[in-house]
């Protein structure tokens, strides 16, 4: 008979298929080359790749319940035993993830020179391990501990031997690991659980991440504005932007004329806002960055 069947794409609509991507990832590169002066925002996306899991599904909701909230935290001893059982937890797996090329790409256009400032919201430290210096970490970082009494900072490795110290029965947990290095322990009796407070005041310590409900330290934030008036535009790599803690910096530069592009795989708060959009994983996007012949002078080297 020789007719064609109804549920394939014809020639043309599958040479559309297969181009596409390519020529989005080209209008990435040519903005990233057109613009010297990046704002980056990063997000959980970015991390994905290294084994710590995203938030939100491609619709930009929940995964798994809502975190737990910083009011909860501050006032409720049962929240802060059941926060730390799961940290306990979750994080030998979450200290173990390592940076991926996204994190490697990101670094390698901030050694070019091209970076203003790269913004992050995870609280993994994975840019610094990849080499990135001028980062802000929007969101705290989770291998700290704070006193929430005397401000004294420290390491979230010596918390976690004091945790094992006086809670030995619940090392050996299996867990399912959740994006803040926590973990899901189901409906556990954590009444027991022994927190351990501040070694120089008694004070009540808490991981030095901004959690829902916080609000993100002042400077760090005056920090990011001055950042986004030197930028020429705006690159968000795996983020949603759902909190608005990253998304205001999205919206004031919309509001300033600053083109923005974005790498995240499904649906962001800012996509009326976006100049260009590439739905993709973020180290496949961005791995012309991590190519050697992806200096515009060399690149039809090979032409003639
Ligand atoms: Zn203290």
């Amino acid at each position: 008979m020789g007719g064609r069947c109804a549920a394939l794409p014809s020639l043309q609509e599958f040479a559309g298929l297969v181009t596409m991507p390519r020529m989005t990832l080209e209008a990435l590169q040519d903005f990233v080359e057109r613009h010297g002066r990046l704002f980056i925002l990063t997000g959980a996306g970015c991390s994905t790749d290294s084994g710590i899991p995203d938030y939100r599904d491609a619709d930009g909701d929940w995964k798994r319940a809502r975190p737990v909230l910083f009011e909860a935290f501050m006032t409720d001893p049962l929240v802060r035993r059941r926060y730390w059982a799961r940290s306990l937890a979750g994080w030998p797996r979450f200290r173990r993830a390592r940076p991926n090329d996204a994190h490697r790409a990101l670094a390698r256009l901030q050694q070019q020179g091209r970076v203003e400032i790269l913004v992050t919201q995870n609280v993994d430290g994975l840019h610094q391990a990849a080499g990135s210096s001028d980062v802000i970490d929007l969101h705290g970082r989770l291998d700290r501990v704070r006193c929430m009494a005397c401000g004294s900072i420290t390491s979230r490795d010596e918390l976690q031997e004091e945790l094992l110290r006086r809670n030995p029965n619940w090392a050996s947990l299996d867990a399912l690991q959740a994006p803040d290095g926590d973990a899901d322990l189901g409906e556990l009796d954590f009444s027991a659980f022994d927190v351990p407070s501040c070694a120089d005041c008694g004070g009540l310590l808490k991981p030095d991440v901004v959690f829902f409900g916080e609000s993100v330290p002042a400077e760090r934030v005056q920090a990011c504005w001055r950042a986004l008036e030197r930028a020429d535009a705006v690159l968000v790599v795996g983020s949603s932007l759902m909190v608005y803690s990253g998304y205001r910096f999205v919206e004031a530069a919309a509001a300033a004329g600053k083109p923005i592009a974005a790498v995240n795989l499904g649906r962001t708060r800012a996509d009326a806002l976006l100049t260009l959009k590439v739905a993709l994983p973020c180290a496949q996007a961005l791995a012309f960055l991590l190519e050697p012949t992806a200096r515009p002078d060399v690149e039809h080297a090979c032409a003639g």
